[in-house]
């Protein structure tokens, strides 16, 4: 194995284990922002017997599997969801690195790791509570202004790149206002703020491929409800989590998956962002 692929695997291990740090923070965000409880101040705590926890109970991911998933004071089970936001956190963080930042250490990764914290704490809290905190789409448009910034300082300024995330932060909200509009509220604000965040992130024709593949896989879920509870949809279902997931996916593959449809309807293209 050479230098350079050693060091960069060495890079990836980091970014993995501050990926998981910061996703035992997440799990914090994801249980006191509903509540409105203070996210710095309290100390943490175990969920049933209230026993202060110490920094070894809190070791991110290990912790968990070396108390096999237990409290250590009082034995009751914590929930499988914390070394689960932990892993997913750290792996997408590596992924990040490695496949959209060509796994160099650069300014763009800090603002692809928040936009995906973000979205991640977004979709679980829509999932549970059906609201999405501004808190988080004000985050992800941070981490597309971070995004931003990095593309400036390697290709200097010019309007079409400008433009092109100006334009998306407005493409895929207008749609869901209109949508909301004319539905009489059958949108949420919430998703609307979102995407405008993404918008930003992506630019116009990434998010409004995220957009369509939101609603897929919304359908996708629907109709997986439908037949599990012999033709009963659900009456209210949160868009966060499906369109959250759309975005991780067009962070990765949004652009190829546009050239390679342009490509097919033979529409030569010499600037898709
Ligand atoms: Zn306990």
């Amino acid at each position: 194995m050479d230098f350079i692929l050693a060091t960069k695997i060495f890079y990836a291990v980091i970014v993995f284990l501050f990926g998981i740090t910061i996703g035992s923070f997440l799990n914090v965000l994801i249980y006191r922002i509903p509540k409105k409880e203070n996210i710095v101040s309290e100390s943490s705590h175990c969920m049933s017997c209230n026993h202060k926890l110490y920094p070894i109970d809190l070791v991110p991911l290990f912790s968990w599997i070396f108390l096999g998933g237990k409290c250590r004071y009082c034995k009751a089970k914590i929930s499988p969801q914390y070394p689960i936001v932990e892993a997913i956190n750290g792996i997408m963080y590596a992924l990040i690195f490695w496949f959209i930042c060509g796994a160099e250490p650069k300014l763009a990764l800090l603002g692809y790791c928040a936009a995906f914290s973000a979205l991640l704490v977004t979709a679980v809290i829509d999932w549970r509570t059906m609201e999405i905190p501004d808190s988080m789409w004000i985050t992800v448009l941070v981490g597309g202004i971070i995004v931003y910034i990095d593309e400036l300082i390697a290709e200097g300024f010019d309007w079409p790149c400008l433009l092109e995330r100006v334009i998306g932060f407005f493409a895929a909200s207008g749609i869901l206002f209109l949508l909301a509009v004319i539905t009489k509220g059958g949108m949420g604000g919430g998703d609307i703020k979102l995407m405008a965040a993404c918008g930003f992130l992506l630019g116009w024709k990434v998010v409004l491929l995220s957009l369509v593949m939101g609603g897929v896989i919304g359908t996708l879920y629907l109709i997986f409800c439908a037949v599990k509870n012999k033709g009963k949809v659900p009456r209210k279902v949160p868009f966060a989590p499906h369109l959250a997931a759309a975005v991780v996916i067009c962070m990765f593959v949004g652009t190829k998956i546009l050239e390679w449809y342009f490509a097919l309807c033979g529409i030569s293209h010499t600037h898709i962002h």
